[in-house]
């Protein structure tokens, strides 16, 4: 197959609101990476920081470069050295770009290394026709498993990694914040044994929609219901075992902290827009133990999703909507409503 030389791509062209299509060269591979023709991406909260172009975005995101790293396509071609993927392969991607130099990475904790770069944020991204990838990143996908679900296994993993780094196994679960990664975790939370998942947040549609996802949860609107009360009516009396704590909010981070069980253990995936007050008293008080969760594990959380998506995983219903690639622009405007679940772009509609 012969490559075009250029392509179309979504470019953060200006310090601005907004982002742009423009034409640029088609990348050039090294031996060691992979080009894939992508299919389809989706919108991740990331890019809409970096569309927004708030103080996140112009502290970290160079002007100029192509957004997006939730995707999945065909490899178009490979470099010299590539061995493990050929091309016409269906595949997916880890979006860490890691190096081989620091403690960690030389440990093979690669999402831990502190020299990870992120595609679509430091290294040009996926909202494009063609992305150039090293092979260590490359996730080839059944033909079971279709472009879109291979387009939204980045959040996936945000989730799995989260959900699964505490045993869930007849423990009582809250999870704070419906958005996409809150509800495919209260998903894959029940999915893994867990007895209760409650599921907060102050937006009623984002609360209705993950009913569709994750049917078994309680939903919990904390602006409408008390946390307690909800907690009486399903019959605990003592407190939540696993907190998955996923606004980066801080009234959700002290409910938790009120609402756990003594010894209980919680996951922390959400960021905090800024810092805020924690009553760490409550944190020895109640002897909890705390973890940040960051990215997700390369590439053992790839394995586990893969194997959950087999195993009856099914995460459709978390699309609710897909534009045409040149219909960015309507997509974002509907991301920026919140009323959305995973928004899809389809790259053969330019
Ligand atoms: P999102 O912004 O779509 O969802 C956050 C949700 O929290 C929203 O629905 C919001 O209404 C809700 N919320 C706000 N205040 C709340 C409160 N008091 N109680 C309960 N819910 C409340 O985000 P997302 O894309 O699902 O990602 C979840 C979080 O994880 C975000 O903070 C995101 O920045 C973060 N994240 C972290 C990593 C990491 O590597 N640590 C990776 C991806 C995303
Ligand atoms: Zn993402």
């Amino acid at each position: 197959m012969t490559l075009p030389t250029t392509m179309k791509c979504l470019v953060k062209a200006n310090a601005e609101k907004g982002l742009w299509m423009e034409e640029r060269p088609v990348p050039t591979i090294e031996p060691d990476e992979v080009l894939v023709k992508i299919e389809r991406t989706a919108i991740c909260g990331t890019d809409m920081h970096i569309y927004k172009w708030d103080d996140w975005a112009k502290a970290n995101v160079p002007v100029g470069l192509v957004t997006g790293h939730e995707y999945a396509g065909y490899v178009a071609a490979i470099g010299s050295g590539v061995r493990r993927v050929k091309v016409g392969d269906k595949v997916t991607g880890e979006g860490h770009v890691v190096g081989n130099r620091s403690r960690n990475a030389r440990a093979g904790r690669f999402h831990l290394d502190p020299d990870t770069k992120g595609i679509g944020v430091n290294l040009p991204g996926a909202f494009a026709q063609y992305l150039a990838l090293p092979e260590f990143n490359v996730i080839p996908l059944k033909d079971s498993v279709p472009l879109e679900i291979g387009a939204i296994m980045d959040p996936l993993g945000n989730a799995v990694h989260t959900a699964l780094s505490f045993d869930l196994v007849g423990e009582d679960v809250l999870i704070t914040g419906a958005g996409p990664i809150g509800i495919m975790a209260a998903a894959i939370a029940a999915k893994s044994g867990a007895r209760r998942v409650v599921l907060t947040d102050i937006n009623d549609w984002r609360l209705d929609f993950a009913k569709k996802v994750a049917p078994e949860t309680r939903m919990v609107n904390i602006l409408n219901e008390n946390l307690r009360d909800v907690m009486t009516e399903i019959g605990m009396n003592e407190g939540f075992d696993v907190g998955l704590e996923m606004s980066g909010a801080e009234p959700a981070l002290n409910q938790m902290l009120d609402t756990m069980i003594m010894g209980g253990n919680i996951a922390m995936l959400g960021i905090p827009a800024k810092p805020f007050p924690v009553d760490l008293g409550k944190v020895v008080g109640k002897a909890l133990t705390l973890r940040g969760i960051y990215g997700r594990q390369m590439y053992e959380t790839w394995y586990k999703m893969l194997a959950l998506i087999d195993s009856g995983l099914d995460m459709s219903p978390m699309i609710t909507h897909r534009f045409a690639a040149r219909d960015f622009q309507e997509a974002f405007d509907l991301m920026e409503t919140g009323k959305s679940g995973k928004v899809i772009l389809n790259w053969n509609e330019l």
